[in-house]
């Protein structure tokens, strides 16, 4: 079944309307589309929705008029610092794009800039910025439960330009200590193609050592694209499987008829 969950528009920071991204998804044959944009942040305005009853109302008028060729669902993107309101969504993607630091609001994938500005804030010790960024993340999770965690390691997005994480055996331990401890919360995680499509990354969210560990302890996994753009709402998804099923995985999970069920991959 070809499905995603992680999709923006531009309601937000998306190169495509919804439409087309829906027009996009029903010639690529998907059985469902669940849209992602990003949630209110009153810390930062520059790129997410300001209205989202505007938002829902947009997706649940596709909903209706492609009903009979896909099923839409109206989730949304949340940032860890914002919660929305629950009972408004289909899903909600909880993300983790900012650290709390000193009372201020950083963006840790908004460009190289703002990630060499976190960098910063704990004095080039690559460590301590990620210890603090999972130890926050991690807590959001066991809060909130969000039905799908989004690419859990995103400080690594610009890593094979800095080369400070990935091929580092102590990141490798924190990474792992702190992926256990997500995964005792009943969420699904995304393995996330997003980088790959912007050319950032040649490899998807989490980084490989993440996706044994995951299988190793049954976690539950779907694949998304964070898509921004009509054309990449599929993004690598066929070579992405291929590594699943070499690492051991046979289902992913994907939202249908309602309710997140297993799908054989
Ligand atoms: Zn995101
Ligand atoms: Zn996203």
């Amino acid at each position: 079944m070809l499905t995603n969950y992680h999709t923006h528009t531009v309601i937000t920071d998306g190169k495509s309307t919804a439409e087309e991204v829906v027009l996009s998804a029903i010639n690529k044959g998907f059985s469902a589309l669940g849209f992602s944009d990003h949630a209110y942040t009153s810390y930062d305005l520059s790129y997410c929705m300001k209205d989202h009853g505007k938002y829902i109302k947009t997706i649940n008028e596709l909903k209706e008029k492609y009903k009979n060729e896909i099923q839409i669902y109206c989730g949304i993107e949340e940032d860890s610092w914002e919660f929305v309101d629950r009972d408004n969504f289909d899903y909600i993607v909880g993300s983790k794009h900012y650290m709390l630091i000193n009372g201020g609001y950083y963006p840790v994938d908004s460009g190289e800039k703002t990630y060499e500005k976190c960098m910063e804030l704990f004095n080039g010790d690559e460590m301590a910025f990620a210890k603090t960024y999972y130890e926050q993340f991690v807590s959001y999770i066991k809060e909130r439960r969000p039905d799908i965690v989004g690419h859990f390691d995103l400080i690594t997005k610009y890593d094979e330009k800095y080369i400070v994480f990935l091929n580092n055996p102590q990141y490798h331990s924190l990474s792992e200590k702190y992926m256990d401890y997500a995964l005792e919360n009943d969420v699904i995680f995304e393995i996330n193609t997003g980088a790959m499509a912007k050319e950032l990354r040649t490899s998807q969210y989490p980084y490989i050592n993440l996706l044994h560990l995951m299988k190793k302890r049954n976690a539950r996994i779907t694949i998304s694209s964070d898509s921004h753009h009509k054309d990449t709402i599929d993004f690598a998804f066929e070579d992405i499987k291929h590594m699943l099923r070499d690492i051991g995985f046979e289902h992913i999970y994907v939202l249908y008829d309602g309710e997140f069920k297993k799908d054989r991959i």
